[in-house]
């Protein structure tokens, strides 16, 4: 089926699922291959490190203390604290979700050093 938004494709499949939930889980134990698991897991880890990308672009791309800009070295800093807490909950990637959407005021990027100084401080 062509879907002329892309919003309506995605609420229908939303309601699909949740009319469907139980059925699906036995469905995909009973007919995901190994090949068919690992094509995932890769799909979603591309799409892991894109949303990455852009919760870091949207947050600066660089320290909010020193502008350091390596991103091997930074790190989505929690100006309230709580970051724990939420990064149990959500993961990471819940974490940059939630930027994306719009929920940027809570968070800034830090490099390592300056939030390790900032958690002791
Ligand atoms: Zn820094």
């Amino acid at each position: 089926m062509a879907w002329k938004y892309k919003e309506d494709e995605r609420e229908y499949q939303k309601k699909w699922y949740a009319e469907h939930k139980e059925e699906k889980k036995v469905y995909d134990k009973n007919n995901r291959t190994e090949a068919v698991k690992e094509k995932i897991r890769a799909q979603h880890k591309e799409r892991n490190i894109l949303r990455k990308a852009q919760a870091f672009d949207l947050l600066g791309d660089k320290c909010a203390i020193c502008g350091f800009d390596d991103e091997r070295a930074l790190e989505v800093d929690h100006i309230n604290g709580g970051g724990y807490k939420e990064r149990l909950k959500i993961k990471s990637v819940g974490i940059y979700r939630k930027i994306i959407i719009g929920e940027v005021d809570n968070y800034q990027l830090l490099c390592s050093n300056c939030n390790s100084i900032k958690g002791t401080s």
